[in-house]
């Protein structure tokens, strides 16, 4: 196995993790300092984090039937999930390529995993899943809604084929809820084996890693056997109180990035030998000339992607960038511009 790997950034415009690039306003920093400032640390985090837990539901309109489980980032909601049922001996399925962690914490927790692919044009292959569902009868399956890094959001009926037939527990990671403006949340009453999973990371609060998902109360139980019992901290708990009560500020930020993202696509596109996958994500997959070229062309110009043409035979030659501000989507065509040049004198 290896690792998920993280580059280093420093000094770097950093376009390789789905961050968003703004901060929150100064007046709302200096609050939530003195907030922080306030809190017991001295004491273990109240066990049942009902304050975050209610807020969660309110902001994002959680079904009144569903219960949510709360996660130190959504990566912890994954491992408890794959911890939760590798014993059942049933394999965990998704898509491939999707989200790597998927894969990397089920094999960790001792489950198989079985990746289907994805359609050449980077779809969602609903026979080979249906196919895959009737033959592993798996007791997990996890479809990333807008996935990641290919950045669509799958078919709505196929998905519902696949919750339908699927023996077990069928995951929508909604990561990327903010920019796509789709969701299954509503239908959870609909489908008990249905979760709904989603993390504040890609809407400005990565640094605090909360995670949550909803599901049935009787799932919700199940999960809370395997979930450490203060997984969240106070300071962590306090912050993500206070930016859910501003959502209004994070909604305007994701605005910001979403109302970038065809003119960065129609931007990249125009540029020679690239091809943009369609994006209802806050990044944009690339398909350039040759990407480990690329990569180093942008990180010399001091722009850091991610490349991904190692991850999966279907993305070979794709680069994974975030979509940021103006000031830093025109750095990185700038970067992207230069580079393609003088790899085309050089050759
Ligand atoms: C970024 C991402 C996550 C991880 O989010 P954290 O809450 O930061 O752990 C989960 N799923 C998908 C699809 C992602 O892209």
């Amino acid at each position: 196995m290896s690792g998920y790997h993280v580059a280093p950034a420093d000094g770097l415009v950093k376009l390789d993790a789905m961050e968003n690039p703004y901060q929150l306003p100064q007046n709302l920093r200096t609050q939530l300092a003195s907030q922080l400032a306030a809190l017991p640390v001295n004491r273990y985090p109240a066990p049942d984090y009902g304050e975050l837990k209610d807020i969660i539901a309110r902001v994002y309109d959680i079904p009144a039937t569903a219960r949510v489980v709360l996660g130190n980032g959504s990566d912890e909601l994954i491992l408890m999930l794959s911890m939760a049922v590798a014993g059942s001996g049933q394999p965990i399925v998704a898509p491939a390529p999707s989200f790597v962690m998927y894969g990397i914490s089920g094999q960790l927790a001792g489950a198989r995993f079985v990746g289907v692919n994805l359609t050449p044009d980077l779809m969602l292959d609903g026979s080979a899943m249906l196919a895959a569902i009737a033959a592993e009868q798996p007791a997990l399956v996890y479809i990333a809604y807008p996935n990641n890094p290919t950045g669509a959001c799958f078919d709505d009926e196929v998905i519902e084929r696949i919750i339908t037939r699927a023996p077990g527990l069928v995951v929508l990671d909604e990561a990327y809820f903010p920019f796509a403006g789709k969701t299954w949340m509503q239908r959870l009453t609909q489908f008990p084996n249905l979760i709904v999973m989603r993390t504040v990371s890609k809407i400005g609060l990565a640094g605090i890693r909360i995670g949550y998902l909803a599901a049935d109360p009787a799932i919700a139980a199940q999960l809370e056997k395997v979930r450490p019992p203060y997984n969240i901290s106070v300071l962590d708990e306090a912050a993500a109180v206070f930016a859910l009560n501003h959502i209004d500020v994070l909604d305007e930020q994701a605005a910001l990035v979403r109302g970038g993202r065809q003119a960065q696509a129609d931007g990249l596109a125009a540029l020679p030998g690239l091809t943009v996958f369609p994006s209802m994500a806050n990044f944009l997959l690339v398909r350039v000339p040759d990407a480990d070229k690329v990569h180093a062309g942008l990180l010399k110009r001091r722009v850091l992607v991610r490349n991904v043409t190692k991850m999966h035979p279907l993305l070979s030659n794709c680069l994974r960038i975030t979509v940021s501000t103006p000031q830093e989507n025109a750095l990185l065509l700038q970067a992207m511009s230069e580079t393609l040049s003088s790899l085309s004198t050089q050759a």
